[in-house]
């Protein structure tokens, strides 16, 4: 499946960028090539579809095909091995979600004028450099989000499939529970250099998991409070009834503490972001956006369920998570 391509400036984009820079910017490119041969392409789940199980590509133009033996993707000079890293075999799974947390590549600056192709059909020769040049450069990439927004989104979709699945099965309390974990643990979530999975990649906010390594940290019942200089988002611990059956959070406790790892339940959770300083005519589409929600949030008085990646520190018995950037902020209201 193409993911790489040149847009109308010339320049090579892959479709994961392209889908991160539409969502946090709104740019859209108008036209898309076959980086090597450079046949017409259209984008795919880029622009105009929603579906978050499908992965960001290009997809020839009707009517055209590719020139030669290209078919858009790239050439390996090693071949692909079982395991992971570089190189790794792709594998194929029923949803295609996103698996790595990347940093947000840097602003494209706009080629000036669309050039649109080139002017006399490329040789095959050159074809194929361009693919193996390629494939120096990407090996086999995997769907990449700098957006913390898309990995909820998937994580969303995948235990609603999980849970349909689980009933289609019959399945109810602890097996539909162990069956949800296992159908999370198949798909692989990278946190930058942390390979995780979509089980193990979130931890609830509300746990003591000081000095340990960064998560997606998420929290329900959380406080708005938005200044020119702070946000900060408050999420008191809450006891939930247990007079009947267990609750799921002290089973999911009791799990913990069995695996030999010291936690404390009923901390109150805080996401913290410096606001001084932040220029906010200058912030993207999606920021601009997000913290219009959270002001309106609170001067609603409403609470947000929230997901933040970052790393837990306590201070003054909070379990604070200190943002570096609003792309690793999620909020649902
Ligand atoms: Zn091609």
């Amino acid at each position: 499946m193409p993911y790489i391509a040149l847009n109308e400036c010339d320049v090579e984009v892959t479709s994961f960028q392209c889908l991160d820079e539409f969502k946090r910017e709104g740019t859209e490119y108008q036209s898309f090539r076959c980086a090597f041969c450079e046949v017409p392409y259209i984008a795919k789940a880029i622009y105009n579809e929603t579906s978050v199980a499908k992965a960001p590509h290009f997809a020839v133009a009707r009517g055209r095909s590719h020139i030669g033996d290209c078919n858009g993707e790239v050439l390996l000079v090693v071949a692909p091995v079982e395991g992971g890293g570089i190189g790794a075999k792709v594998v194929k799974r029923e949803h295609e979600v996103p698996e790595v947390l990347v940093v947000k590549p840097p602003t494209r600056s706009v080629v000036s004028g669309p050039k649109g192709g080139p002017a006399t059909p490329l040789s095959e020769a050159e074809i194929k450099r361009r693919r193996m040049n390629a494939g120096k450069k990407y090996g086999v990439s995997r769907f990449t989000s700098s957006l913390l927004a898309s990995f909820i989104e998937a994580k969303a979709h995948l235990v609603s499939a999980a849970f349909a699945k689980a009933k289609e099965q019959g399945l109810t309390g602890a097996k539909e529970k162990a069956f949800l974990n296992s159908y999370l643990e198949k798909y692989p979530l990278q946190l930058f250099e942390q390979k995780l999975n979509y089980s193990t990649a979130f931890w609830r906010a509300n746990y003591v998991r000081a000095g340990q390594a960064p998560r997606i940290f998420q929290a329900t019942n959380g406080n708005v409070m938005i200044s020119a200089q702070n946000l900060t988002i408050n999420s008191a611990f809450l006891q939930r009834s247990t007079a009947k059956s267990p609750s799921t959070v002290e089973a999911t406790a009791t799990a913990l503490e069995t695996n030999g790892k010291k936690i404390t339940v009923g901390a109150t959770a805080v996401v913290l972001f410096d606001l001084s300083g932040v220029d906010r005519a200058e912030l993207p589409r999606a920021h601009k956006s997000l913290l219009k929600k959270l002001a309106e949030t609170q001067a609603a008085d409403r609470t947000v369920s929230w997901s933040a990646y970052g790393v837990m520190t306590v201070r003054d018995g909070l379990n604070c998570i200190e943002l570096l950037s609003l792309d690793h902020l999620h909020i649902k209201t």
